[in-house]
Order: structure tokens, then sequence, then C-alpha cells
């Protein structure tokens, strides 16, 4: 992606945080749908109802989703709604940056900075299943100097690091 030489990528940058069980969501979901609204339309490209409703659904709460869940939840709403109208949905999510993809867990989290070009790095919290999202530079940096020593390049990085959140250690 090229990221690496950008000038001030290598600050550490928290783009999602880890939240109390109860905070105001409604605000969470708000904002993703707004900021959906931006990106999409900066970029020409149209959020439909099913785009939304699926992105909303990802951001039912801040733990990630299965695609047959959220298949689920829209069939109570649209008796017609068939699995590839849901994987397509989500494959758009995921290429505008809306959605990442969990892949230790096979499942999707809203992304907290969908207009900012970044890595996936990710911390899940093993009991309570809160995913946190960074983009750490030096961390990046760090890979991509390693793997360079064993002559690989990288082209694409996902971590996803599993623990306890602060809300679940106390
Ligand atoms: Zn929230
Ligand atoms: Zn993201
Ligand atoms: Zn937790």
């Amino acid at each position: 992606m090229g990221i690496a030489s950008q000038p001030g990528v290598n600050r550490p940058r928290i783009l999602r945080d880890f939240k109390t069980r109860r905070h105001a969501h409604g605000q969470c979901v708000a904002d993703a749908l707004a900021a959906a609204e931006r990106t999409c339309a900066a970029r020409g490209q149209r959020l439909t109802a099913l785009r939304r409703r699926v992105l909303e659904l990802v951001w039912v709460n801040h733990e990630p989703i299965k695609a047959y869940d959220i298949l689920a939840r829209l069939r109570d709403e649209r008796a017609r709604a068939a699995p590839p109208t849901v994987y397509r949905a989500l494959e758009f999510l995921r290429g505008e940056g809306l959605v990442h993809r969990i892949e230790s867990l096979n499942a999707f989290v809203g992304c907290g900075a969908p207009a900012q070009a970044h890595r996936g790095q990710f911390l899940i919290c093993s009991q309570c299943g809160t995913v946190a999202e960074l983009d750490d530079g030096e961390l990046s940096a760090v890979i991509v100097d390693r793997a360079a020593r064993m002559g690989f390049q990288v082209e694409r990085e996902t971590i996803e690091i599993v623990g306890r959140c602060m809300h679940c250690r106390v």
C-alpha cells in the first residue's frame, strides 16, 4: 500500500477503543452510518438501503458478527434475503473499508476510521468479545523489516491479538 512512506504514519492511532458495557451505543451506530454515507459519497459509491442495513447490523454491538447471523436478522425483516445478497453487501462494505473481517473468527466488525488508509491491527477480548482497532506504523515497520530479512515482501497485514480488555480484567 506504500503507507509506510507517508509522513506521520508511524504515530500509533487508536481507531476504535474498548467500550464499557454500558455506553451510548446509539451514538456509535449513528457515527458509523454518517461516516459511511460521507465515505461513499466522496468516492461516488452508493450506500444502498440494504448495504446500509447490513452495516447497521455489523454495528449492532462491538463484537464481531458472522455473516449467517446477519442473514438471520435480515430474514426477519426481508423474507427474500438470500445468502449471496448478504455476502455481496459485506464484500462491498469490506471493499470500502467500512467493515473488517476478523480472520480468526470468520466474522465482521465495523471500522472506526473508514476514510483513512490503515492496517489491520486488532485486539480481541476473549471474554466479552469486544474488538478494538489500532493502526501502529512502528509495529508494521518491525514486521516489514523482519519479513524482509527473510526475503519476504509484505503485501497485506492483519494482526489479531487475543486477550482480555480492561473491563473484563477488573
Ligand atoms: Zn458503541
Ligand atoms: Zn479500520
Ligand atoms: Zn472484555
